[in-house]
């Protein structure tokens, strides 16, 4: 989609801090991190949200968040992570072309898991 953040950053029309890349999704830091290495695992094809995406799309998605998740918090020495959507603007989605949130926490770091993931 032409307006898109994330379509641009996938087509490498803007800059993005990538990290990862499969077949289907791309991992990039999030440029207004809610915590060191904050991570956004996007599909680089245009969906708006979660349910728009072919079973396909989301294999690879989910795929690849399940492998950076422990990758992200080696990189931080994170103790866990919050890992999340928010699936329409309702939920708080600003950027609408879905993204999976990797967020790594810290012991009594203060934050919570819903602010997290609202980004
Ligand atoms: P949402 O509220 O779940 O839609 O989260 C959107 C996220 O995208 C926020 O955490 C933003 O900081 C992030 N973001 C917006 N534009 C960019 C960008 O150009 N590069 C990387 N992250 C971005």
């Amino acid at each position: 989609m032409s307006d898109c953040i994330f379509c641009a950053i996938a087509s490498r029309d803007i800059h993005g801090r990538i990290v990862h890349e499969t077949e289907h999704s791309l991992a990039f830091l999030d440029v207004n991190p809610l915590a060191p290495g904050h991570t956004l695992v996007v599909p680089k094809d245009h969906y708006a949200r979660l349910d728009d995406m072919p079973d396909e799309i989301s294999a690879d998605l989910f795929g690849a968040v399940d492998e950076l998740v422990p990758r992200v918090e080696d990189a931080v020495d994170a103790d866990a992570s919050n890992v999340g959507i928010n699936n329409g603007p309702a939920a708080g989605q600003e950027v609408e072309h879905v993204h999976v949130h990797i967020v790594p926490r810290f012991e009594d770091d203060g934050g919570s898991p819903i602010h997290a993931v609202a980004g």
